[in-house]
């Protein structure tokens, strides 16, 4: 479903000729009809380079490679390929660039923060333009899995929990990456990943099989790659794990019936990195010459990593268990794709010039702009946010406060810690000889990468224990704090806290930073000293208690290359916050999942207990999915529509007047949620359908217009197994999070049926 309008790109961008279908198909046919079987499935083998030889590209046995990122060494693997094999056929050079290559923006979930699909996209032209500066002409990004539960620790490289809000950011970072068509100048081709469902792991355990009705797999998860494909997405990476108990890497119903049958998708999918090969281990099939055969019979065309399609697949096609037609419409679209790109055309790369694209101050400077847009205020209360002139001296506290890999993430690319600045050095630098800093780590905090805990050995973590010894890091803290005017508490968690394979039990604060916390927050409030908790992380974490006693929460993610700076900025008042959170903030790991655009429970007046409740815990989140504050206040009025009435196909537009009525400029996301009343099925009680971050001076209003219509009314019924709108009284409102008050309703008077591939 087409969820946004395209954003038209600048002319200048195209490259001169963009060859029509008919020219691009007859190229790749006139190719495979020349192509051996063995050159076939070379094209669908991607191989990784620590396993690359020179005869292995010369044989024609490598259609891409991934991990390689050496601007020299990636043209003469290119020359290889095009000079010395029989068919020319260029590499595709696959990389993880997921949140910038040398410059680091800051993390996916922390750019669906900003609610900015401009910003997103020109972050991502900039993340374009270093990697294809490499000679790297695709990246394995945007993920654009919905994920609800912060236990996944790759709930970090998503957009959150919204389809609406993902779908806005997947289209932004397609065109950011691809631009206006693949082969423009500059680009290189996306993957979206992972096809599909892949977020939804039980217990939030990453790699674990997911379990999905199809009405959540249409209204939930799909959408995102639904748009990315109609924003021209090139390339789709299926899954690691199985989908209702068949591994998405050998799901038909996924790669065929969904993307080709029902979407139209005409690129390329590609395997995640070996998942050809886990079928096997999975218990799908019994040896890798059957995860072969069925990887390919199900429409996933190049292997990523494992070579199993290298080695089984001749045979499969000698015994005619594969059929020449079958070989050639796997190959077909990796060419086509080659073909769109102009790698034949211009496969090298001027690695004179590489490094000056990698450093390009503009980039640095976009980087902090774009970082200072994800932060979300979370708490001010005295407004001890902006630090006021009035504070003289400054206890900087905590295990990530000078530690500059925690703020680049777990996808660094080729990014350089000595670039990166500690928010420790930011705030130093930023605060100048007349204020004091003084720094105190604290508790340490880590983990051990790769290693499961052994049930054996683990101890009890100690929490809130006695009063600890004079000279425990808590106590140091604690000292340290009491010194200064005003502490800054810097927690969360580390690079390898979060990402792949750093999924958690529990969204407690890691180690023993909430007692540390706890002790410093209670002795620097009797001492009437204010404390402001700057929150580094990749996912929500437990700040109950902080929600209460710590006056000023400021959460930054992992912000990049250069967060340090924005951090800066935004806690002397430089910048004010003004994202928003892209999902739902629990009280607690035992709320988990928890979101916004649930169902409506039972709830009968003379019978309460028929409503969905625990007793040990509010059913209502920490934070709601949207909120956000800022150092200035806004108000939200005059809620209009046109009509009440939206006719068969048509649409109302919904305007709303946003007002600053703060001391200084800021941001607001204005957001629009809708509410079917009844139907064929239950629709949630509010979703999101429109959002606009405006920039306000203060006084200064501006009227936000929303266009409502058949592509936000939408919904894959279970009773019709298909997209449509359904007639029905509807509810709106507008505001500045998912508890958005101003309301008004609708009525669409005839249902609208959308076809497949029209929505
Ligand atoms: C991840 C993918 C990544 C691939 C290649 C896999 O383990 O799941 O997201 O793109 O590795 O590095």
């Amino acid at each position: 479903l087409l969820i946004t309008s395209v954003t038209p790109l600048a002319t200048s961008q195209s490259p001169a000729t963009i060859p029509s279908e008919a020219a691009v198909a007859a190229r790749v046919d006139s190719l495979l009809a020349k192509m051996t079987v063995a050159e076939k499935i070379g094209q669908l083998n991607q191989l990784d380079y620590v396993n690359a030889s020179d005869d292995a590209i010369l044989r024609g046995d490598v259609g891409a490679f991934l991990n390689l990122a050496d601007p020299v060494e990636i043209n003469r693997v290119q020359h290889l390929a095009l000079d010395r094999t029989r068919m020319h056929i260029p590499l595709l050079l696959g990389f993880d660039v997921i949140n910038g290559y040398r410059t680091l923006f800051p993390i996916s979930l922390a750019q669906a923060a900003t609610w900015d699909p401009a910003l997103v996209e020109a972050m991502h032209a900039t993340i374009a333009q270093e990697t294809a500066a490499v000679g790297i002409n695709w990246t394995f990004a945007p993920m654009l899995d919905i994920a609800r539960d912060p236990r996944w620790g790759r709930i970090v490289e998503g957009s959150g929990e919204d389809p609406y809000l993902a779908s806005r950011m997947a289209v932004a970072k397609i065109q950011g990456l691809q631009g206006p068509q693949l082969g423009a100048p500059g680009k290189i081709l996306a993957c979206v990943k992972h096809f599909a469902g892949y977020g939804a792991p039980p217990g939030g355990r990453d790699y674990d099989s997911v379990y999905l009705p199809e009405v959540q797999l249409q209204n939930v998860y799909l959408p995102p790659f639904r748009a990315a494909v109609e924003a021209g997405a090139g390339s789709v990476m299926s899954a690691y794990m199985s989908l209702n108990d068949v591994p998405a890497s050998g799901n038909a119903a996924l790669l065929r019936g969904v993307l080709r049958d029902q979407w139209g998708f005409r690129g390329f999918v590609v395997s995640d990195s070996w998942a050809i090969h886990t079928m096997r281990s999975e218990g799908y099939v019994e040896n890798l010459d059957q995860a072969a055969l069925r990887a390919l019979k199900a429409g996933e065309n190049m292997d990523m990593g494992s070579q199993t399609y290298l080695k089984f697949l001749p045979e499969h096609v000698a015994n005619h268990d594969v059929s020449l037609r079958e070989l050639d419409d796997a190959v077909r679209p990796i060419l086509r794709i080659k073909v769109l790109m102009g790698l034949f055309e211009h496969p090298y790369v001027d690695a004179s010039k590489t490094e000056a694209t990698l450093t390009d101050p503009a980039h640095r400077a976009q980087a902090r702009h774009a970082a200072s847009e994800t932060a979300v205020l979370l708490r001010n209360e005295d407004n001890t946010l902006p630090i006021a002139p009035s504070i003289h001296s400054i206890a900087v506290i905590g295990p990530l406060a000078d530690t500059p890999a925690a703020l680049m993430g777990s996808w660094p690319a080729k990014a350089k810690k000595s670039e990166t600045l500690s928010l420790l050095s930011a705030i130093r630098e930023r605060a100048g000889a007349a204020v004091q800093i003084l720094y105190e780590p604290g508790v340490p905090i880590g983990r051990e990468p790769q290693a499961e805990l052994n049930p054996d050995t683990i101890t009890p973590r100690p929490y809130n224990s006695d009063p600890p010894a004079p000279d425990s890091p808590i106590a140091k803290a604690v000292a340290t704090s009491l010194k200064a005017d005003l502490t800054l508490l810097i927690l969360g968690e580390d690079a390898s806290m979060n990402g792949e394979y750093a999924s958690r039990a529990s969204i407690d604060l890691p180690g023993r930073q909430e007692e540390m916390m706890q002790a410093v927050t209670l002795a620097a409030r009797k001492a009437g000293k204010p404390v402001a908790l700057v929150l580094v992380n990749g996912r929500p974490l437990n700040i109950t208690w902080a929600s209460t006693h710590v006056p000023s929460i400021l959460e930054v993610w992992q912000p990049g290359t250069e967060g340090g700076h924005a951090v800066a900025d935004l806690l002397f008042g430089d910048a004010n916050p003004g994202g928003k959170l892209p999902l739902t903030w629990p009280r607690s790991t035992g709320q988990i999942p928890i979101y916004y655009a649930h169902n409506a429970t039972k709830v009968n007046q003379e019978a309460a207990d028929f409503k969905s409740f625990y007793w040990d815990e509010p059913t209502t989140p920490l934070y709601p999915f949207g909120f956000g504050l800022s150092y200035t206040t806004f108000t939200l009025r005059d809620l209009k529509l046109n009509t009440s009435e939206i006719q068969s196909g048509g649409s109302l537009e919904a305007t709303v007047v946003v007002e600053n009525k703060g001391s200084r400029p800021g941001d607001e996301v204005v957001q629009l949620y809708t509410h079917q009343r009844s139907g064929t099925a239950v629709r949630p009680v509010r979703e999101l359908k429109g959002f606009e971050r405006v920039t306000l001076q203060p006084g200064e209003s501006k009227t936000v217009a929303f266009t409502i219509g058949p592509r936000q009314l939408q919904f894959w019924s279970p009773a019709t197994r298909a997209w449509g709108v359904e007639p029905d009284d509807f509810d709106l409102w507008v505001g500045d999070s998912s508890r958005a008050t101003l309301h008004e309703t609708f009525k669409v008077t005839a249902p609208v049926k959308i076809a497949a591939g029209q929505n």
